[in-house]
């Protein structure tokens, strides 16, 4: 189970990953995109920390809003809008609930998963953070309807999202920036499919 602190903790965790990735983030984004969207992530999950203390103490709905709030204004490009409107949407779900149970996790990661195909107008398959987020959430839906023991189940969730990331490296690129390039960026990962992989898998190891 996950309280408000618990996820203000992992938020720190994951900013903590990504924020060691820079130059391999860069690098993925410079190849199929336009090379931000490292610095756009980093600098949304830095907000986050620096509004720790504030976050860490609001009841986990109004944190995942004010997380969304965050997101939005202060990562700039698709990702922003994309995250932001994830979070908003989770919050949602959420409404009086002062701990996530395994199960409302998984229906917070449906939300967002729900919220980012809406705003984007993309589905899986087409190169981009969804094909980490819907092969983690379907697992997840998965190992609830088995019965699978938290520990396992986050292993699962975490390998499903990371094993997502690397698929894209044969994915032509439907929507987005890697639409634009010659051959959509064919052979290569995209870069926020991977930072997805990275927030999944910081999770599900938290959680575990
Ligand atoms: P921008 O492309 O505006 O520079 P970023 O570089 O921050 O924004 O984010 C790029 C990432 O956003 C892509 O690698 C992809 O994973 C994701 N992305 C872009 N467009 C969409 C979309 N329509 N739906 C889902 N994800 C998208
Ligand atoms: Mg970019
Ligand atoms: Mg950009």
């Amino acid at each position: 189970t996950l309280t408000a602190k618990d996820y203000a903790e992992y938020i720190k965790l994951a900013y903590d990953l990504i924020h060691s990735k820079g130059d391999y983030i860069t690098e993925l984004d410079s190849v199929t995109g336009d090379g931000d969207h490292w610095t756009n992530i980093n600098m949304g999950f830095e907000n986050l920390v620096k509004n720790i203390d504030r976050l860490e103490v609001m009841g986990l709905s109004d944190e995942f809003k004010e997380i969304g709030k965050i997101m939005m204004s202060v990562i700039g490009g698709s990702s922003g809008v994309l995250y932001g409107s994830a979070y908003i949407a989770a919050a949602k779900v959420l409404k009086e609930k002062d701990v996530l149970h395994d199960a409302d996790l998984c229906a917070v990661l449906k939300a967002m998963l729900d919220a980012i195909v809406a705003r984007g107008q993309a589905k899986e398959g087409y190169k981009t953070m969804i094909d980490s987020l819907a092969p983690a959430v379907k697992k997840y839906e998965e190992c609830l309807a088995n019965g699978t023991p938290t520990a396992e189940l986050c292993e699962q969730v975490k390998k499903a999202a990371e094993d997502g990331a690397e698929n894209t490296k044969n994915m032509e690129a439907i929507r987005g920036r890697a639409s634009y390039q010659a051959n959509r960026g064919l052979g290569h990962l995209d870069p926020g499919a991977v930072t997805m992989s990275y927030q999944i898998a910081t999770l599900m190891d938290y959680a575990a």
